[in-house]
């Protein structure tokens, strides 16, 4: 995939009407108040609104939030359950089920974080959006609702991305986080304006697109977290990139049970045995250097105040269950980080979630925070491990997209980049 995209220094702005995707998909606190949990992703996208109201554009902002066909269909079952009837629910249901998934909430605080007004529109292409689109003026800023209250919009439907794209004049897009779905507001849109990449997207494309075309080398993957099903993709890229793959997390048990191992009760995928010993071969024949834990941290049972043990790998005993990687382990990755060039990291060594089993994760966090080499963070668990752990301003970047970003390290084109205008 080309990743050299124009942005928004290549383009004049001023005096333009800017559609500009974010990723406006907050958390908000389930009791329907409106409370935004955490606003990293407004604040994210800061920079970009910034520079396109300093320089004499209007912005429309747009962006998805959360699922309205789901959010309607659990209101549905709920009041079913209830013994209402279906059929007199709908309209009441569906209004309730986008009210709570409105944008209203991240008008207000985008405006705290502005310090200026963010004028919001009732609908995405409807009158009020088109009337306030319309009126707006340079340096100003306009939110529109919910691009998924529009049932077009993930369909990628061509006439909602024309009335999208019939209000501005330029297409600016900075929603990593959604450039991997082909939707309207994503990918439709630049069919009828000039597309451009925000900073956030350009700095995602910069740093994980170099670090993959042309890494400084050795480049070191490290690949954990639950599944290596949902890994498979990653693993087999960077099997023809990489210098070194280390193998952590749940998946690692997999790989283990392939070669013969006992792995008790861990996390295991039978299915995927020959594929592991498939990659094992691949990475000898590729000369890639592939790790894989030598021991490991098993409980006895899958909870936070589990009674725990260390032993080899491959000789976990029955009732019991690894949940990180082992201190000789820890040792051995630690290592082959030290002279890296570039690391790739992407899915915790352990259930971070649990603080006991969290060490694995924790050293890799801080070896990586120690060398000079440039260390990428991918995967929405794995950036939320860096995080919580106090090393998120240690790492060279920490990708904002989960799925994205994970997609983009399989090396599949990303519908939302490809769109843009080659630089
Ligand atoms: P990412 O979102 O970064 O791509 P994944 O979703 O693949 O990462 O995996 C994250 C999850 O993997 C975490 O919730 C973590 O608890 C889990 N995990 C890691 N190691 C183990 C293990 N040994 N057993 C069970 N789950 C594990
Ligand atoms: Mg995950």
């Amino acid at each position: 995939m080309n990743y050299h995209k124009k942005t928004v220094r290549d383009v004049d702005v001023r005096g333009k009407k800017v559609l500009l995707r974010c990723d406006f998909n907050v958390p908000m606190a389930k009791d329907g108040s409106g409370v935004i949990t955490d606003d990293k992703r407004i604040r994210a996208s800061l920079p970009t609104i910034r520079y396109l109201l300093e320089n004499g554009a209007a912005v429309i902002a747009c962006s998805h939030m959360g699922k309205p066909n789901a959010t309607y269909a659990a209101y549905v079952k709920k009041q079913t359950e209830k013994g209402k009837d279906p059929a007199s629910l709908t309209e009441e249901g569906w209004k309730k089920s986008l009210e709570q998934l409105s944008l209203k909430p991240v008008a207000a605080r985008l405006g705290q974080l502005l310090g200026q007004e963010v004028i919001m529109a009732a609908d995405v292409v409807g009158p009020d959006a088109a009337a306030k689109a319309a009126a707006l003026q340079p340096g100003q800023i306009l939110l529109l609702e919910n691009t998924r209250f529009e049932p077009g919009e993930t369909k990628n439907d061509p006439e909602l991305a024309k009335k999208l794209a019939s209000m501005a004049d330029l297409y600016v897009s900075d929603a990593f986080g959604a450039v991997h779905r082909a939707h309207a507001s994503t990918v439709g849109v630049a069919a009828y304006l000039p597309a451009v990449s925000g900073f956030l997207i350009q700095k995602e494309l910069e740093i994980i697109g170099g670090a993959l075309a042309d890494p400084k080398r050795p480049l070191v993957a490290i690949l954990g977290g639950s599944k290596v099903s949902s890994k498979i993709g990653v693993i087999n890229n960077l099997l023809s990139i990489a210098d070194t793959i280390i193998i952590g997390g749940g998946m690692a048990y997999t790989f283990s049970a392939a070669q013969g191992g006992q792995v008790g009760d861990s996390l295991l995928e039978p299915d995927w045995k020959d594929y592991a010993n498939d990659m094992v071969k691949k990475a000898a024949e590729k000369g890639v250097k592939l790790l894989l834990p030598v021991d490991t941290v098993c409980a006895d049972a899958f909870a936070p105040d589990a009674k725990s043990q260390v032993v080899k790998a491959g000789r976990i005993p029955d009732g019991w269950q690894g949940l990180d990687i082992g201190p000789e382990t820890v040792k051995l990755y630690c290592d082959a980080v030290k002279d890296a060039g570039t690391v790739i990291w992407n899915g915790p060594m352990g259930v971070f979630e649990f603080p006991a089993f969290a060490k694995g994760t924790e050293a890799v966090a801080r070896a990586l925070s120690e060398t000079s080499a440039i260390t990428i963070i991918g995967g929405g668990d794995s950036a939320a491990a860096v995080a919580q752990l106090g090393y998120a301003d240690k790492m060279t970047h920490i990708s904002t997209g989960g799925g994205a970003s994970l997609e983009f390290m399989e090396g599949k084109e990303l519908p939302g980049v490809a769109c843009l205008l080659d630089q």
